[in-house]
């Protein structure tokens, strides 16, 4: 069961986590939890400030994230000892913090490696709090530091886990706690690196440190028989409610369909929580911890139904326009357009071509102008900045008759920049200027959803 922030987001929202754990027991649940809702970006906002020099912005930071903290712990009417136990770790945190930060500001240099051992924090705090709530209700529990057991590699702010390592971990440190009968709770987000040091697994990654836990139990012998995501919505939506306030629950979902959507934007599940559930066959339930009895929506290897299933956006997106006038009829020119992008590792988003031209698309904070400045070596470049990916993702999306038909009268007269349909048929991709994203979202789930 993995908790997101807005599902510990105070004293009263823990509270009523530790009642859904508790009505869990015989199902023998482990517990992985992010930092309060906005920790994390507070931290990184502490982060930024220490590494600009700008000392009032970091206390005033470190201030309320103490606050934050303390007055969780104060709501939840912890019995004195437990509460003393969270306050002086909540202290030594905030030291840590302090520390950390001031040795930032003094070198005014803030690298990947200290500002995931400045993010850490919130998970590492979260943790013990939820354990101490779940105490409180009489259930024995053991928290566990999420570098006990979450082994990655070195590549601090999106590190790679190891999890061979992980289900080694899952044998000798956590499946002992369940043996002895208490629920283990966890950080999400956090591991440790070979040598010990703290990494991050980039936003939104305690949802990946869920599968990754549940695999490493099942890599460990034990039988898993779902992960479940509880968030603050019923499940995954035909589009995200913040921007279609009409969407609809979708019950059931493929893996291929469920990581596109991540992948195209849907921030419900984080992109990589469906591989390490997928190789295993374990199911991924969507919930929602605001209204548990709500049926949620269910991600398995296949799911039933043909045709569109959901819409997906992602922003901060620049397109780079690729031409050569020597592509007619030459060869090697894809080759060494991808292989510049591969020298500079910028991950390919969105890929179309012409007869002589190669649109690509890449986050917006690629370093686009060294790109562009290699690319031009050969080819004719031009760049496109503020644009949008909208994602239309379904199964057998081919076989439908008329989709694009649809897509594209229902689209009207908002410019496309870039339209692709992903080899999967899992996918029909278009770039659109940012600024028409929304409403172009809008149009296309009227038509599609009603
Ligand atoms: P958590 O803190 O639980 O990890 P997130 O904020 O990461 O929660 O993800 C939940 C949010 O994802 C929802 O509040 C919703 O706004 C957004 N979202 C985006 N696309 C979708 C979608 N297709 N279905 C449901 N929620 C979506
Ligand atoms: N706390 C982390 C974040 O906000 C991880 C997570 O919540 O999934 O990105
Ligand atoms: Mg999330």
């Amino acid at each position: 069961m993995k908790f997101g922030g807005t599902s510990v987001g105070s004293g009263e929202r823990i509270a009523g986590v530790a009642g859904l754990v508790a009505s869990r027991l015989p199902e023998e649940p482990f517990v992985v939890v992010s930092a309060l809702g906005g920790v994390t970006d507070s931290l990184l906002a502490l982060s930024r400030a220490a590494r600009d020099g700008d000392r009032t912005a970091a206390d005033a930071a470190l201030r309320s994230l103490g606050e934050r903290h303390r007055a969780a712990v104060d709501e939840l009417g912890l019995p004195d000892e437990a509460a003393g136990e969270c306050r002086s770790l909540i202290g030594r945190e905030l030291a840590r913090l302090g520390d950390l930060s001031t040795g930032v500001s003094l070198l005014a240099e803030l690298s990947p490696r200290t500002s995931d051992a400045i993010a850490a924090a919130g998970e590492i705090l979260s943790c013990r709090i939820v354990a101490a709530a779940l105490e409180a209700r009489g259930v024995p529990t053991a928290p566990v530091d999420p570098r006990e057991w979450l082994a990655t590699d070195a590549t601090f702010g999106s590190a790679v886990p190891d999890e061979a390592a992980i289900a080694a971990a899952a044998t000798r440190r956590l499946l002992p706690e369940r043996r002895a009968g208490r629920v283990v709770v966890t950080g999400g987000f956090v591991g440790a690196a070979p040598d010990g040091s703290t990494t991050t697994l980039g936003r939104g990654g305690s949802d990946f440190s869920a599968a990754l836990l549940g695999a490493g139990l099942q890599d460990a012998g034990a039988q898993v028989s779902a992960i479940e995501i509880w968030t603050d919505v019923d499940g995954i939506l035909t589009a995200d409610p913040r921007l279609v306030p009409s969407a609809r629950l979708v019950p059931e979902v493929g893996y291929a369909e469920a990581a596109e959507l991540a992948f195209f934007g849907a921030k419900v599940l984080h992109p990589a929580t469906i591989r390490p559930a997928v190789t295993r066959g374990i199911p991924v339930r969507v919930k929602n911890s605001f209204r548990p009895d709500a049926p949620g929506t269910t991600v398995r290897a296949e799911a039933p139904g043909d045709g569109v299933r959901a819409l997906a956006m992602r922003g901060g997106v620049a397109a780079l326009f690729v031409g050569s006038p020597r592509m007619l009829g030459a060869h090697g020119f894809a080759a060494r357009v991808f292989a510049t992008f591969d020298r500079l590792k910028v991950p390919v988003d969105v890929i179309t071509t012409s007869e002589v031209s190669i649109s690509i698309t890449v986050d917006e904070r690629a370093p686009l102008d060294l790109l562009a400045r290699e690319l031009s070596e050969f080819s004719d470049v031009q760049v496109l900045r503020g644009l949008a990916v909208l994602s239309v993702v379904g199964r057998e999306m081919r076989k439908t008759p008329r989709v694009a038909a649809r897509i594209f009268s229902a689209l009207g007269d908002i410019n496309v920049v870039l339209i692709s349909q992903g080899a999967s048929e899992t996918n029909l991709t278009f770039v659109v200027e940012a600024k028409d994203a929304p409403e172009a979202l809008r149009r296309l789930h009227r038509e599609l959803f009603g």
